[in-house]
């Protein structure tokens, strides 16, 4: 099966040569206004597995700090992925997909910016920064 995704105005389009299995949890104060939410649901992807099939021109980053590029569309705002400069993999929002899989969440991380209603309320690991260990 495909796993397809894209923007909110669908001028962005993409697909991933495998399906994704884990998700990552950021509560840092970037991602919550990068996103407008609570935390970002991004999910490491080898960036030879992700093709942009649609919507190139569309496709603008953001650095908030130097050595990261947030990635959305400049038509409706749509957050698509993240990268480090040098780092094998992408973090793609899991929101994006088409068709949301079955994603395990590997952990919550910088877990110290989370915002006071933000509780969370799972067993799964936390860690008050980056040392997680994500791609
Ligand atoms: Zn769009
Ligand atoms: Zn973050």
């Amino acid at each position: 099966m495909e796993i397809t995704g894209g923007c909110l105005c669908g001028k962005i389009r993409y697909s991933l040569t495998h399906a994704p299995t884990e998700v990552f949890l950021c509560h840092c104060r970037q991602c919550q206004k990068a996103q407008g939410s609570a935390y970002v649901a991004s999910i490491p992807i080898p960036a030879g597995d992700f093709e942009l099939t649609q919507g190139a021109a569309y496709l603008q980053a953001y650095r908030a700090s130097p050595p990261k590029a947030r990635y959305f569309c400049r038509e409706c705002g749509s957050p698509i992925y993240s990268r480090l400069d040098g780092k094998p993999a992408i973090r793609l929002r899991a929101g994006s997909l088409d068709v949301p899989p079955p994603l395990k969440i590997k952990a919550h991380i910088h877990t110290v910016g989370r915002a006071p209603w933000d509780e969370i309320n799972d067993d799964y690991p936390q860690f008050p920064g980056e040392e997680s260990g994500r791609p």
